[in-house]
This record gives C-alpha cells, sequence and structure tokens, in this order.
C-alpha cells in the first residue's frame, strides 16, 4: 500500500515545472525554492512510510507545503519580540532598547560611507575612538578613554596591558562570575596575571589587600552588581583602595560593571554607583558596558589615567576588541543624550522604564486589562501589584514596583498559554508566577496592547 504511494508521489522535475515554482526560481530564489521542495517531499514521504497519509499525495500539497518552508526560511530568524518579562535589561532578550536617535545613526552610519577613521579637518587618517572620546571625558569627568565591544573584552584588555606577570589582588567577596565562563580567575589566566585573593568571601579589609601588596601588583575592584551579600559584610571602599594605591604607586583598576551615567541614588534606587561618582574616588582604570544601565549598544567603555589608557591603545588585543561603526554610531548618540539628563530619561527607553511611576503603570494595565477583557471575556484577569526586575543575569538584586495582568484560563495551564504566546508571529514573551501567567507592564509598550490583546483572543478561539 505505501509502495503504490510513494511511487505516486510526484517527481522533482515536475514541482519545478509548477508555474508559481517557476516564478519564484526567476525572482532569483532557486536554491530556497528547491530546497523546500525537497523538504517537502521528504515530509510527505514520511507521512507515508509511518502510516500518517493513506491518500495519494496531490502535487497541490506538496507545492503548498514548500511554499510554507519557503517562507519560514526566508524569514529573519532574529526578530523583534515583545518583552512582557517585566525584566527591564533581559540578556536573553537583548538587554537595553536604543533611543531613536541611537537607531537613526546605526542607519546613517551604515548606509554611507562614514569618517569613522578619517580626520576631516586635517585630511588624514584618524582614529576610530575620537567619536566619542570627548563626549565620555566630558560626562565622567575622566582624563582619557578607549571603547572595545563589551565590558569582558575591557577587563581583559585592561589586564593584559597593566597586568602580565603581575600579582592583582581581588577580594575574595568580589571573585564574581559574570556570566557564559567568563569567571575573575579564568580572565585573570587568560591575560597572563597571577590571581592573589585577599580576605574572606564575607569581610575584606584594607589591612588584607596591604598585606600582600609589592611593587608588581595590580589591584582589581570589581563591582559584584550580580549578587549580593548580606549579612555580616564588609568591602572595602573604592576610595580607600584609591589612596592605598597611591601609596604604593601601583595600578587601581575598577570593574563598575552596570556604568550607570546618572545617579540613580537620587531617584531612590540604590546599589548602583553612578560613573562620575566613582570617578571621583579616583582609581587609574574603570570599564563598564554600553548596553546595561547606560541604555546604549553592547559596548565596553574604558576610561581612567592618560598613561594607562595609551599603553592599551597599543595592544594587540585592541585591535582584536575593535568596536564596530554602527556600535560606535549608536554609542555617540546614546551618550548625546545625557548632556540634558532629563533628555536621557525620555528619550533613552530603559532609563524610562526604570523610573516609570507607579500609578502611570497601573493606569496603563488597566488599560491593557480592558482591552483583553473586552476581547476574551471568559478569561480569568486580574490587575496586580509585583516586582519588576531591572536587570535578569546582570542586576537580580534591584528589584521595582510594577504593575501587570495575571492571566488564568480554565483549560490552558499557564505553560501552555506562555508556550502558545510564544509561538505568534510577533512572540510574545512572559513569566510564570504563582500559577498565572503575568504581563507585566514595565517591559510591554503600549503601541503593543491591541496585538497582545488579539494574540490572547486567537489563542482562546482555538482552543473552543
Ligand atoms: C556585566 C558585567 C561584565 C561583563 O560585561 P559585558 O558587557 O556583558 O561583557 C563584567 N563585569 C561586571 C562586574 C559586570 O557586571
Amino acid at each position: 500500500m505505501s509502495k503504490e504511494l510513494l511511487k505516486k508521489l510526484p517527481k522533482m522535475d515536475q514541482l519545478l515545472s509548477d508555474e508559481k515554482v517557476i516564478l519564484e526560481i526567476k525572482k532569483g530564489n532557486r536554491v530556497m525554492m528547491t530546497d523546500a521542495l525537497r523538504k517537502s517531499l521528504d515530509y510527505f514521504r514520511n507521512e507515508i512510510l509511518s502510516g500518517n497519509m493513506t491518500e495519494e499525495v496531490l502535487k497541490e500539497d506538496i507545492i503548498g507545503k514548500a511554499f510554507s518552508i519557503f517562507e519560514d526560511d526566508m524569514e529573519m530568524n532574529l526578530k523583534p519580540v515583545i518583552n512582557a518579562t517585566g525584566t527591564i535589561l533581559h540578556t536573553n532578550l537583548g538587554r537595553s532598547r536604543l533611543s531613536k536617535a541611537a537607531c537613526e545613526a546605526v542607519y546613517n552610519i551604515s548606509s554611507s560611507y562614514s569618517n569613522l577613521e578619517y580626520d576631516i579637518e586635517k585630511g588624514e587618517r584618524g582614529e576610530r575612538y575620537d567619536a566619542v572620546t570627548d563626549i565620555i571625558l566630558k560626562l565622567t569627568g575622566a582624563e582619557s578613554a578607549l571603547v572595545v565591544n563589551n565590558n569582558a573584552a575591557a577587563v581583559l584588555l585592561i589586564l593584559s596591558a597593566l597586568a602580565k606577570d603581575k600579582d592583582v589582588i581581588v577580594s575574595r567577596g568580589e571573585q564574581v562570575e559574570i556570566g557564559g565562563k567568563f569567571r575573575v580567575p579564568d580572565i585573570m589566566e587568560q591575560s597572563g596575571s597571577r590571581l592573589v585573593e585577599v580576605g574572606t568571601t564575607n569581610k575584606t579589609h584594607l589591612s588584607d589587600y596591604e598585606d600582600k601588596i609589592n611593587e608588581n601588583s595590580v589591584l582589581l575592584k570589581v563591582h559584584t552588581s550580580n549578587f549580593k551579600l548580606i549579612g555580616f559584610t564588609e568591602e572595602v571602599e573604592l576610595k580607600e583602595l584609591s589612596k592605598l594605591s597611591k601609596k604604593h604607586g601601583i595600578p587601581l583598576v575598577y570593574d563598575l560593571g552596570s556604568g550607570a551615567m546618572i545617579d540613580f541614588e537620587a531617584y531612590g534606587i540604590y546599589g548602583e554607583p553612578c560613573v562620575r561618582k566613582s570617578v571621583e574616588d579616583d582609581p587609574d582604570v574603570i570599564c563598564f558596558s554600553g548596553d546595561k544601565l547606560l541604555g546604549g549598544p553592547q559596548a565596553g567603555i574604558i576610561i581612567g589615567r592618560k598613561k594607562y589608557i595609551d599603553i592599551m591603545k597599543k595592544h594587540p588585543l585592541t585591535r582584536a576588541f575593535r568596536i564596530d561603526k554602527m556600535t560606535l554610531a549608536a554609542l555617540e548618540a546614546t551618550l548625546k543624550e545625557y548632556i540634558d539628563e532629563k533628555n536621557a530619561i525620555k528619550n533613552i527607553p530603559i532609563l524610562s522604564r526604570i523610573l516609570a511611576n507607579k500609578n502611570e503603570l497601573h493606569e496603563r494595565a488597566k488599560r491593557l486589562y480592558e482591552i483583553i477583557a473586552l476581547k476574551s471575556p471568559e478569561l480569568n484577569l486580574s490587575i496586580e501589584e509585583d516586582k519588576g526586575q531591572i536587570g535578569g543575569g546582570s542586576m537580580p538584586g534591584l528589584t521595582i514596583d510594577t504593575a501587570v495582568i495575571s492571566i488564568n484560563h480554565a483549560i490552558l495551564s499557564p505553560n501552555e498559554i506562555e508556550r502558545r504566546l510564544r509561538h505568534f508571529e510577533k512572540p510574545i514573551i512572559c513569566r510564570i508566577s504563582r500559577e498565572s501567567v503575568i504581563l507585566d507592564l514595565l517591559t510591554i509598550d503600549d503601541e503593543d496592547f491591541d496585538y497582545i490583546a488579539d494574540c490572547i483572543m486567537k489563542m482562546n478561539q482555538d482552543v473552543k
């Protein structure tokens, strides 16, 4: 039986002579189209062999399936999603979203030639970093600056350039794993420096550092934004370490991690020191990410004393970690927003989210609630107060008040709702909490309200 059906399956050249297929091939999509036809044929062959298909397969069916495979394959793999998780800087969802000005800068610079490494005044070769150096110095008060691909690269570059064959003294309380196998001891090994651990996990004193210092040491302080030590703890302040390093004439490096360019404390959010304040404590080198609290593109920003930055600029890793022009354009545009803090808060999406007004969140939750309830009256919905997060992998300690919509369904389990919402054309990514699916207004845009409500309605219709 199945042998007969297999024999009756249309052959490839029959499929290739179909009018619709010919048209697509003429557009230049021969490779993708033939691949899709082959996949479609394989699909039906397997269906016949496994006994799921007991009738003759028509040419139209194979071509129909091939076109749906073709369209899937032609679609972008990297695509926008709706972040309904309430985690503002979600590493898996692309961390920070760029301001409009930053997006426009990326478009302008990448669709044209540019003065990336060209000094227009002098008509000769220029430095790629010059585009952002002045603004970084102005905003941070630092002496010199350099930018690389990300902060992990920045840390590796700093240690490779300044601490090779030297002792790097780090507190045991700051031996962080930053994520994805990026651990302080591993970076040390890569950079050719020797890790000297001081203190204990919960307490490190100034004398612990001083006991280990020699003329070849480098002091490293890491801002542990990705975990919190609570209770009987003590760490040495940056300011104290700065004095100590000067007394012994050795460099102090500060891995600040998240890099807040505004003073969040002024807005009641504690635990993330702003870059400018850290510069005032006067370490020799500071590095931080471009796409965490700064709200720009993925980048590693290194600031500090000119003599150290100059050494780094000559290091071969600087070339290997070189920042791309699209990133540079986005970074410059993002930094320029900070010339006026009010502008930054208004225009940089992650800042306006972090500093979102609680009442406004509730108002927005009510609006989304009403749209969903209107389209899906049978759902069990409620508006609740909850805690949203600033960072996922990066700053789990920092939570902010938010308003969420909690969804339950008579038949669909929370896991099933979560899965279905994830499979729409623009996927909706949400979290499950207390046995309900949660849509968090902290990370959802008003423009997506109708789309979300429509998806939820479609999800319900499928069940009935
Ligand atoms: C996040 C973080 C890094 C890594 O930065 P990326 O930009 O993600 O490479 C390094 N150090 C600290 C302290 C961090 O918080």
